[in-house]
């Protein structure tokens, strides 16, 4: 089977990758399985420039195809913060329990209505000889006034779907992985993956 590599050290990310990418026919192999421990360092300004960087770094150094995202949240009434930040938004080695706490208190007082907030999530996937194809997907929310859930990861426990009146957290993966910005920009990877499977 070809095999794709998952271009992420977030273990919540490549558990989800696991799932949603089930199927397609490709054998998938992570970071530390093939040894690479090289980081690269997200200096882009957008989440497509981040994912590229990734997917073509990695592709070059694996000569494998590789499917790299970057995700985050924006917050509206935080000017869309943290963005392309979300990962580094309590600082560099903060856990994701203090990034929450944070982003509960940059939210105290503000009522429902001003709490809008969305994630999204661009795949790249690119090829060893310079393929490059890219997948988006968003997904609407508000955000709690305190966490819920043991499931999912990052601010998952805070991120309010009010048409199922539950956090991402409180959802089982499978209901996560069919509602979510990284499932949605999935459902297009998949179909991408199939087409570079069906020509090679
Ligand atoms: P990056 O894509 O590695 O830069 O990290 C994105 C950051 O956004 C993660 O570390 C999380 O804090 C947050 N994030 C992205 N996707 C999700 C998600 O599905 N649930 C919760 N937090 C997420």
């Amino acid at each position: 089977m070809t095999e794709l590599l998952l271009a992420s050290s977030n273990p919540g990310k490549t558990r989800e990758y696991r799932l949603l990418l089930d199927g397609v026919g490709y054998q998938i192999t992570t970071l530390p399985e093939e040894r690479i421990n090289e980081a690269v360092t997200e200096s882009g300004h957008t989440y497509e420039e981040n994912a590229r960087l990734k997917a073509v770094t990695y592709a070059r150094r694996s000569r494998l195809t590789t499917l790299a995202d970057d995700s985050g949240l924006e917050v509206d009434v935080l000017d869309g913060a943290p963005g392309v930040q979300s990962a580094r938004f309590a600082g560099e080695s903060a856990t994701d329990t203090e990034r929450v706490n944070l982003l509960l208190a940059k939210l105290s007082g503000v009522p429902w209505a001003r709490r809008t907030a969305r994630f999204k999530c661009v795949i790249v996937i690119a090829s060893p000889a310079g393929g490059l194809a890219t997948c988006y997907g968003e997904c609407q929310g508000l955000i709690a006034f305190e966490a819920r859930g043991e499931g999912g990861f990052g601010y998952d426990p805070v991120f309010y779907l009010p048409e199922l009146d539950k956090t991402m957290a409180e959802l089982p993966a499978e209901v996560k992985n069919r509602i979510s910005h990284r499932g949605r920009a999935s459902q297009c990877a998949r179909q991408v993956l199939l087409q570079l499977r069906s020509r090679q």
